[in-house]
């Protein structure tokens, strides 16, 4: 029997705002357990919430880029349920007015977005001896995202996320960095036989992690899926977690139907009214999103189209291309750059492009030397690197490691006597007619002068040497 195997998702999406959904604590992540907090994050009676309207305009920028209706009068509800990350024991969220619906990123369609607040975090003690709370957390802005089950593969899955991921980066709402847990994923998979019309039972799988997680977590799920209908059982419909240690997902809870959270609208929270104007205000403030970038980079710079991929990965470089372009005026030099040296230093390090540090000045300044000749390819890409390690001066750099060309007239009719010298049969040669063996005496000078020699001075120099021997 062949089967087809049917998936939507949830997403995540921590809001890059400076403070909270409902209070002016920092969103700031990491800091000591609970310092970025005051009564509202930790449940204390009497707090009222006071909305962020960043939160509003972050879900409004993200609606509009993906073709979303927006509704124009959103509320909130209280989400009930008892957990010691919610000391309140309700999430505000929206439930009966999401602030975007419909919508579609790549043909995937959207189901909804909406606003919420997160919940804190639970540590445990490494012995299991105890479990404590941090509310540092606690009230960041979310948009969770819901798609339709519009999935059929796990290529298709992660396609979306990526376009996702890459709209929420150059939208600036989202910094999507899934190991800190601010782009999480949860998969709502069933299958059915090929042909059937009707979904089967789904299961839910949090826990999430990472893009490779998600592909693992998919297969095993989906092969369970089959082996459990197969073997003339049943599936459960349940939230799984996925433990991608052991490789295997596992039962977490199966209540969850929307009767448990006894949902009811906030009274705390009075509507908020998004009107034309303050739409096409938002609207107005839209980025050059990715794609465009990708169309720009090969329309109007002439970049390969592999190229224009690798400089728009994360929005960090992007920015560094732009930025290199407009100071020197050479697209081509800089794609190489991206694509070249600073992939490999990328690589090496271990750094993510979005903790990338460099001084795209000191950059425009090395390509504008290699490019009038002042340095060669090999002390560009040494001193290149000594920029994006140790962040030296250029120029300082350059004349302390000796790797200024060298315009020196005597050392360069030296080193061309020298070669002459010690080549008397590739000399012959050339002078036989044959042309070729210029490069190999070229190279020879090029030796002599340990490879410090201006080709720009150098050539001509050789070439009237050679007519007069
Ligand atoms: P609930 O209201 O119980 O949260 P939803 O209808 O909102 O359920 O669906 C939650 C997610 O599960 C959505 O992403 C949706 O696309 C997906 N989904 C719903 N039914 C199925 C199914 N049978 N198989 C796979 N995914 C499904
Ligand atoms: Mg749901
Ligand atoms: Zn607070």
């Amino acid at each position: 029997m062949n089967w087809e195997v049917v998936m939507g998702l949830e997403v995540h999406a921590e809001l890059s705002t400076k403070s909270k959904i409902f209070c002016g604590c920092s969103t700031e992540f990491g800091g000591e357990p609970n310092t970025h907090v005051c009564p509202g994050c930790t449940g204390e009676p009497g707090v009222l919430p006071m909305l962020n309207k960043a939160v509003v305009e972050y879900a409004m920028r993200l609606g509009l880029t993906l073709d979303c209706d927006i509704t124009r009068v959103n509320t909130f509800d209280r989400k009930n349920y008892f957990y010691p990350d919610l000391p309140k024991a309700w999430q505000t969220t929206q439930l009966y007015a999401p602030v975007c619906r419909n919508g579609s990123v790549g043909g995937i369609r959207l189901h909804q977005i909406h606003m919420e607040e997160d919940a804190g975090k639970l540590v445990h003690a490494p012995n299991g001896s105890a479990a404590y709370m941090d509310y540092n957390r606690s009230g960041t802005p979310l948009l969770e995202i819901v798609t339709k089950p519009d999935f059929r593969t796990t290529e298709q899955v992660l396609d979306f996320l990526e376009t996702l991921r890459e709209t929420l980066l150059y939208l600036d709402i989202c910094d999507c960095k899934m190991q800190e847990g601010s782009l999480r994923c949860d998969v709502n998979l069933s299958v059915r036989p090929l042909g059937q019309a009707e979904f089967g039972t789904r299961t839910e799988m949090k826990n999430l992690n990472s893009f490779k997680a998600i592909a693992r977590a998919i297969e095993y799920e989906s092969k369970r899926h089959i082996d459990v209908i197969t073997r003339g059982g049943q599936i459960t419909q349940e939230t799984r977690r996925w433990d991608d240690n052991k490789g295997k997902s596992m039962p977490m809870r199966n209540k969850e139907n929307a009767q448990d959270y006894r949902y009811f609208p906030c009274p705390d929270v009075p509507p908020v009214i998004i009107d034309d104007a303050w739409l096409e205000q938002v609207r107005a403030t839209l980025p050059e999103l990715a794609a465009q970038k990708r169309e720009r980079y090969i329309g109007e710079h002439g970049i390969a189209p592999k190229d224009a991929a690798t400089i728009t990965v994360h929005k960090t470089i992007s920015v560094l291309f732009e930025r290199l372009v407009e100071l020197t005026g050479q697209p081509k030099e800089a794609a190489n750059l991206i694509t070249g040296e600073l992939m490999r230093h990328l690589n090496n390090t271990g750094t993510l492009p979005e903790d990338l540090q460099v001084d795209a000045g000191k950059l425009a300044e090395l390509i504008n030397l290699v490019l009038t000749g002042k340095i060669n390819r090999a002390a560009y890409k040494q001193t290149m690197h000594a920029v994006f390690g140790e962040d030296v001066q250029p120029m300082a750099y350059i004349e302390q490691n000796g790797l200024l060309m060298d315009d020196n007239s005597d050392a360069v009719a030296a080193a061309i006597a020298a070669a002459l010298a010690a080549n008397p049969k590739a000399i012959a040669d050339y002078r036989g007619g044959n042309e070729k063996t210029f490069g190999f005496i070229m190279g020879q000078v090029m030796k002599e002068l340990k490879g410090q020699g201006n080709p720009a001075l150098v050539k001509p120099a050789l070439e009237a040497a050679l007519a007069d021997c």
